[in-house]
């Protein structure tokens, strides 16, 4: 067993769980700061000021945090926002509401558990959970920071989403390339969400989308990923009737792979790399709302057209640059 399997379970949970409020990932969030502790059993009492903290936050950036009209708790943490009730009223309100469903759904994925539990419920023993050896193995782990950027981004799309509530099938993602952040906007509305960096780095695993060199999100890392469009930008400039701007084609790469000795810079890539782009965006398609009725939008609600999609595309460009392909060795293991 790797950690790589914890990690990943975690994304999963983030990623892939469905969402009817967005208590999971505060859950995850406040769980990432117990992570230092020597004691793994966290009272009830002792997590429901970080747990509450990160509702509260989130309110101001997007009042709406779950899908159903009315909510006890929401409402005491906006009462708390508003300065009527005292940071102990908001703990004993956290422990008596806030983790009613959070704590049974929050290792649920497609219905079933994922493998490694990160807490074991000891509420009604201990009055609290007790952090697995599972959770220890995810902080110690060269992801650990990413994870927290991650959880933030996964955050702030499934919440922007909710605040416009609107059919999901008129969402929809966009890249700001001088900003390098995803926008989500409705005719004029537009709302800046997330880096790109945080909102792609689960779907590649935190690994550099050409060679699988580990990569970080984390601002400041000498591992930080670039964003590279998988096929280059400037064939927009020649004359490629496609807008290669935007989620379907940004991957994160090491900075070897974007501008080292070897670089990619305006290549474009190998053509078996096509089939890699395929799965990580199938996985961005998994994560419903809102990346996935992006992509939908774009080539379709059925994979085989968004293969035929890419496939078509490359073709396309290969007409407008040089015809060598570039390829990175291999620098980690195939996660994609
Ligand atoms: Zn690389």
């Amino acid at each position: 067993m790797s950690d790589g399997d914890q990690v990943q379970d975690w994304r999963r949970i983030v990623l892939y769980g469905r969402n009817v409020a967005s208590y999971k990932f505060a859950l995850a969030r406040a769980l990432l700061q117990f992570g230092e502790r020597g004691n793994d059993l966290i009272l009830l009492s002792d997590l429901a000021v970080p747990f509450a903290n990160e509702i509260t936050r989130h309110l101001k950036l997007a009042d709406t945090q779950a899908t159903s009209k009315s909510s006890r708790f929401l409402e005491a943490c906006r009462a708390f926002n508003r300065q009527e009730i005292s940071e102990d009223q908001l703990r004993s309100k956290t422990v008596q509401l806030g983790f009613n469903n959070v704590i049974d759904a929050f290792h649920v994925v497609d219905h079933s558990d994922v493998r490694h539990r990160f807490f074991d419920d000891e509420r009604t023993e201990s009055r609290g959970i007790r952090l697995t050896e599972h959770f220890y193995r995810l902080v110690n782990s060269t992801q650990y920071g990413n994870l927290i950027e991650e959880t933030e981004s996964r955050w702030r799309l499934v919440e922007t989403a909710w605040d416009f509530s609107i059919s999901p099938n008129l969402l929809k993602v966009d890249y700001d390339h001088e900003e390098r952040k995803f926008f989500m906007g409705v005719g004029q509305k537009r709302v800046g969400i997330t880096s790109a960096r945080a909102a792609l780095d689960g779907y590649q695993r935190g690994r550099c989308f050409y060679c699988s060199a580990p990569i970080s999100i984390v601002p400041g890392d000498p591992l930080l990923a670039d964003i590279d469009h998988f096929f280059p930008w400037m064939l927009m400039s020649r004359g490629l009737p496609v807008l290669l701007d935007a989620l379907w084609n940004l991957v994160l790469a090491c900075a070897e792979c974007n501008r080292g000795s070897n670089g990619k810079f305006e290549r474009m890539p190998a053509f078996h790399l096509v089939e890699r782009l395929h799965r990580r965006n199938e996985w961005l398609i998994r994560s419903y709302k809102p990346l996935r009725e992006t992509l939908f939008k774009l080539a379709g609600r059925q994979e085989k057209a968004r293969k035929e999609f890419l496939l078509k595309v490359y073709s396309e460009a290969t007409r407008y640059c040089n015809p060598n392909p570039w390829e990175p060795p291999s620098r980690g293991p195939d996660v994609l």
